[in-house]
C-alpha cells in the first residue's frame, strides 16, 4: 500500500467530514490527499500540486506557510502555548486587543475572544440578549437576518442561517429569527422588508445581523453599499443593534480592511475570525461597543459568564498579531487592488460564455453562477472542479456558484495561472 492509500483507507474507515454527504464520499470519491502547503499551492501525497483557490476556507489570506506566521507560531510555542484569559492576562491577548481595535470602525472598544467564527457570532448573539435582559427590555430576544445568510454552524448561529438545506433539521429548535427572503434578481426588496420590520417591530428585536456586502456561504452574492448604509441608520433610529459578521469579509477580502467600510458604518458588535489568525489555528473575536460594555457592569451577576477554554488562547493571538504586522508591512491591502481589477476581467470575460449565467466580483473575490438548477445541492459546479483539479486547481464550488477567494498575496503568475484554469475549466464543463 501507498502512503495515500493508507491515509485514504483509514479516513474512509473512520472520519466523518464536515459538509460531505458521506455514502457518496465512501463509494465515489477519489479525495484529494494533500500532505503539505506553501504560499497559493496545495501538494498532494504524490507530489502534484494544486493552485489554492478559496485560501484553505477563506482562512489562509496571508497564503500557506509564511514563513513570518510559522516563526510567530514557533516563538510563542516556545514561550507559552495556553492558560486561561478568565481573570488573567497575557501579552498576545492584551496587545492583540489593543491592535484590533485600531484597525476597527469607529466605535468599538472591547475585544471578547472566541474560537472560531462560529463562536464569534454565537457571542454577539447572547451579548445582545443579556444587554437587553438586563438593561430594562426583555422582550427584546428576536433576531433579524436575510434570508441565505450563513453564520456558523452551532445552534445558536445557526438560527440566523437562511441556507435551507444547512437549517432544515434544526428550524423546529432554533431560536427566533426572522429571515427577510433575498430574491435572485438582487437585494432591494429583502432590504426595504428588512428595514420595514426593523420600524415596525424594534420592541421586540435584539439584533440585526448581517454580512457586510457580500454573503459568502449563499454564493458569493454581493450588494449595495448604500443598502448597508440604510439599514444601519434605520437600526441606529430604532435602537436595535446592528451585528456585523466579517468573519469572511474581514481582512481585505472585499477591498478595505472590513466590508463595513464600503459604507462607512460601525456596527454595535462585529465579529471576525478566518483570516484573523492566517489560517494557522482557529481563533476568532467579538469586537463591541462601550455602550454594551457598561451594560454588564455592576453587580456580579451582570457579567457575561461566558467563555470557551482556548479563549484568546496565546499561540491564536499571537499569530493573530503577526497577520496585522504582515498586512502593515507588505502593504497588502494596497497591493491586492491590482490584483483584484486582474480577477474582475477574467471573470467578466466568462460572462458571454454559454451557459454562465451572472458573474460577480469584488475586492479579492470572483463568481459566476452557471445556468440550471440553482442551491447548494446543484451539481454543475462540481463538474467545474473536476476540471479545475485535472489543470492544477483545487475549487470548492457552492452549488452552481463557481468562485475564487485566493489569498490576497498571490503572485500575480499564479494568480493569472489560477484564473486561466477556471477560465478552461468552465468552458470545458458547460462545453
Ligand atoms: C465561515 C463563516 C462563519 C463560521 O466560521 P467558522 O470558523 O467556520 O465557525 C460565520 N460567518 C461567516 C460569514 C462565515 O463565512
Amino acid at each position: 500500500m501507498s502512503a495515500r492509500e493508507r491515509i485514504v483507507a483509514a479516513d474512509k474507515r473512520r472520519v466523518w467530514h464536515p459538509y460531505t454527504p458521506m455514502r457518496q464520499y465512501v463509494d465515489e470519491t477519489e479525495p484529494l490527499c494533500i500532505a503539505r502547503a506553501q504560499g497559493s499551492r496545495l501538494f498532494d501525497a504524490d507530489g502534484r500540486a494544486f493552485l489554492d483557490g478559496n485560501s484553505s476556507w477563506w482562512t489562509a489570506a496571508l497564503g500557506h506557510g509564511h514563513p513570518r506566521l510559522v516563526a510567530a507560531l514557533k516563538r510563542q510555542a516556545d514561550v507559552m502555548a495556553h492558560v486561561p484569559l478568565a481573570g488573567i492576562a497575557h501579552e498576545p491577548a492584551a496587545l492583540l486587543a489593543e491592535e484590533l481595535i485600531a484597525v476597527a470602525p469607529p466605535g468599538l472598544s472591547r475585544v471578547f475572544y472566541a474560537d472560531d467564527g462560529s463562536t464569534a457570532v454565537e457571542i454577539a448573539l447572547k451579548l445582545a440578549l443579556q444587554y437587553w435582559h438586563q438593561n430594562g427590555r426583555p422582550e427584546r430576544t428576536r433576531f433579524v437576518a436575510l434570508g441565505d445568510a450563513f453564520h456558523g454552524d452551532t445552534l445558536g448561529a445557526a438560527a440566523l442561517g437562511g441556507v435551507e438545506v444547512f437549517r432544515r433539521p434544526f428550524a423546529g429548535v432554533l431560536l427566533d429569527c426572522v429571515h427577510v427572503p433575498v430574491e435572485p434578481s438582487g437585494h432591494e426588496r429583502a432590504f426595504a422588508a428588512l428595514e420595514h420590520l426593523l420600524r415596525a417591530s424594534a420592541d421586540t428585536l435584539a439584533a440585526v445581523v448581517l454580512e457586510p456586502v457580500v454573503q459568502g456561504a449563499a454564493g458569493m452574492r454581493i450588494y449595495s453599499p448604500e443598502h448597508l448604509a440604510r439599514v444601519a441608520a434605520v437600526a441606529r433610529d430604532a435602537d436595535v443593534f446592528l451585528v456585523l459578521d466579517e468573519v469572511f469579509t474581514g481582512y481585505g477580502r472585499t477591498g478595505p480592511m472590513w466590508a463595513s467600510q464600503h459604507a462607512g458604518v460601525s456596527p454595535d458588535l462585529l465579529c471576525t475570525a478566518k483570516a484573523l489568525s492566517g489560517g494557522l489555528l482557529p481563533m476568532g473575536a467579538t469586537l463591541v461597543s462601550e455602550r454594551i460594555f457598561e451594560g454588564f457592569l455592576g453587580e456580579p451577576e451582570r457579567a457575561f459568564y461566558y467563555g470557551h477554554t482556548f479563549s484568546g488562547n496565546p499561540l491564536g493571538a499571537a499569530l493573530a498579531r503577526e497577520v496585522l504586522a504582515i498586512y502593515r508591512d507588505e502593504r497588502i491591502l494596497e497591493r491586492a487592488a491590482q490584483k483584484a481589477l486582474r480577477i474582475r476581467s477574467a471573470f467578466e470575460e466568462l460572462a458571454t460564455c454559454e451557459g454562465v449565467g451572472r458573474v460577480r466580483s469584488l475586492g479579492m473575490i470572483g463568481a459566476l453562477e452557471l445556468e440550471g438548477q440553482s442551491g447548494y445541492l446543484a451539481g454543475s459546479g462540481r463538474r467545474v472542479a473536476e476540471e479545475a483539479l485535472k489543470r492544477g486547481a483545487y475549487l470548492r464550488p457552492l452549488g452552481n456558484v463557481v468562485y475564487v477567494a485566493p489569498p490576497l498575496n498571490i503572485d500575480d503568475a499564479d494568480l493569472d495561472e489560477l484564473l486561466a484554469i477556471v477560465d478552461a475549466s468552465v468552458r470545458a464543463a458547460v462545453g
